[in-house]
């Protein structure tokens, strides 16, 4: 039975009436792990279905032309629509550089009969390049199964989420089950570079609680870093190779800047870390992802450019970070008799976002981990990332909100995998979780 600690609707109230509540809701719970398990194909080929879309940034539409489609036949009452250039001038919004135009961010409501706790499901529909595809042993976009194995990209990451997010309100709906509480689905594009999509739905709708249906692999994010990308630009002199002292390579004067970069990443995790990402091994990466320089063989390089990703715990604001880049780079400058007259320009593009946190006794985050622990047999563990997702703007607002969902790997990588077998239990938690938070009507 449950954890007597957890809190939410059906350890208030008393007597009688709680436990009638209580009788609905277990009714309710194992009418829907019945359905989750007799639909487990029909999860299966949802996904299969998201992972055929190539979902690359500026290239979410068709995706979300199907993910408001999937929730208008489920009866929710959808909103499909593009975001405002505004949005950019918001804090911890980013840059992605393509236009919001028919990209849509896409939201669903199922409305509850009222008297309850309301619930937003959110998901990203955009995924990463599967470059280099030459690595893949699959179609990265065939979703092709193998054993317990779905291959392709976004299949973990997070397409298996999105599923979820479509076919829990599409069972409850199908069962005949009416919620208190509103049960909302947000599909967003996005995520992966700079977290816009979810800013634009979190401050349109807001909700009691959120939970990102991420591929966590049955751990709960407590905790993430916040990201913020930049570029450095370095000026040379091109010249003809036959007599390249002449010159001034560009790539080689970025040298002193990949330096103070790396000392930079060095200083950061040397200093005391966020208590949240204690024990955690080298949490602040600083990576140089991206290095353009120069156009010929027989050129001296005249320009070069780096562009960067920074992260930085919860708690640090997007200023300080950059003012602590730019002081590193200023130095490695000054050092540098042509870098001093010929100064580095940092410029920011993606990701400018402060990281979040959500206690662990926020009563929704107790009631998702008992749920987790009557499915599984374990305990939910929390998880820190290293990395960003689309929580924090839900914890900007003060809303509780973490991530919890499927298992696999390879994200971001060659082959990546969505672990099927983890689907059924996942969608089981989630939905006794949002069956409880929201409150079971009927
Ligand atoms: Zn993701």
């Amino acid at each position: 039975m449950r954890d007597e600690e957890v809190g939410g609707a059906m350890t208030t109230g008393n007597g009688s009436a709680a436990s009638h509540q209580n009788a609905a809701l277990e009714a309710a719970v194992g009418r829907l792990w019945a359905e989750i398990e007799a639909r487990r194909d029909e999860i299966v080929e949802t996904v299969a279905d998201l992972v055929r879309f190539p979902s690359l940034l500026g290239e979410e539409a068709a995706v979300q032309g199907y993910v408001g489609a999937h929730l208008r036949a489920s009866g929710l009452a959808t909103e499909v629509r593009d975001m405002d250039d505004g949005l950019k001038a918001l804090p911890n919004a980013g840059e992605s550089g393509v236009p919001f135009a028919v990209r849509p961010n896409v939201a669903g409501t199922l409305t509850g009969a009222g008297g309850g706790q309301s619930l937003i499901l959110n998901g990203h529909v955009d995924v990463v390049s599967a470059e280099p595809v030459s690595a893949w042993t699959r179609d990265p976009w065939g979703a092709s199964v193998e054993g317990d194995r779905m291959y392709g990209r976004g299949a973990y990451d997070m397409k298996s989420g999105v599923a979820l997010n479509l076919l829990l309100p599409r069972m409850i709906r199908d069962l005949g089950i009416v919620l208190r509480g509103d049960l909302l689905v947000h599909s967003v594009i996005e995520e992966e570079c700079t977290g816009n999509g979810t800013l634009d739905l979190s401050l349109r709708q807001r909700a009691d609680a959120a939970l990102v249906t991420e591929p966590m692999g049955g751990a709960f994010a407590v905790a993430h870093v916040g990201v913020l990308w930049f570029r450095v630009a370095v000026d040379g002199v091109a010249w003809h190779a036959m007599q390249a002292y002449r010159g001034v390579n560009a790539i080689l004067k970025a040298m002193p800047i990949l330096r103070a970069l790396e000392e930079l990443d060095r200083e950061l995790n040397e200093a005391p870390p966020h208590p949240s990402f204690a024990g955690i091994e080298h949490p602040i990466n600083l990576n140089v992802g991206v290095i353009h320089g120069g156009d010929w063989p027989s050129t001296v390089a005249g320009s070069c450019e780096l562009h960067c990703r920074l992260a930085f715990y919860p708690g640090q604001s997007v200023a300080e970070v950059r003012a602590r880049i730019e002081a590193a780079i200023g130095a490695a400058a000054d050092a540098d008799p042509w870098l001093r007259e010929h100064r580095p320009r940092v410029t920011y593009d993606g990701f400018q976002t402060e990281g979040s946190t959500v206690p662990p006794e926020e009563p929704a985050v107790r009631l998702l981990g008992a749920w987790h622990e009557r499915v599984t047999g374990e305990v939910m563990a929390p998880a820190v990332g290293t990395g960003v997702n689309d929580m924090r703007y839900y914890r900007f607002l003060g809303t509780p909100a973490g991530c919890y969902g499927a298992n696999g790997g390879n994200g971001h990588a060659a082959d990546e995998w969505l672990d099927l077998a983890s689907l059924v239990p996942t969608a089981k938690a989630i939905g006794a979780f949002a069956l409880e938070w929201c409150g079971v009507a009927r």
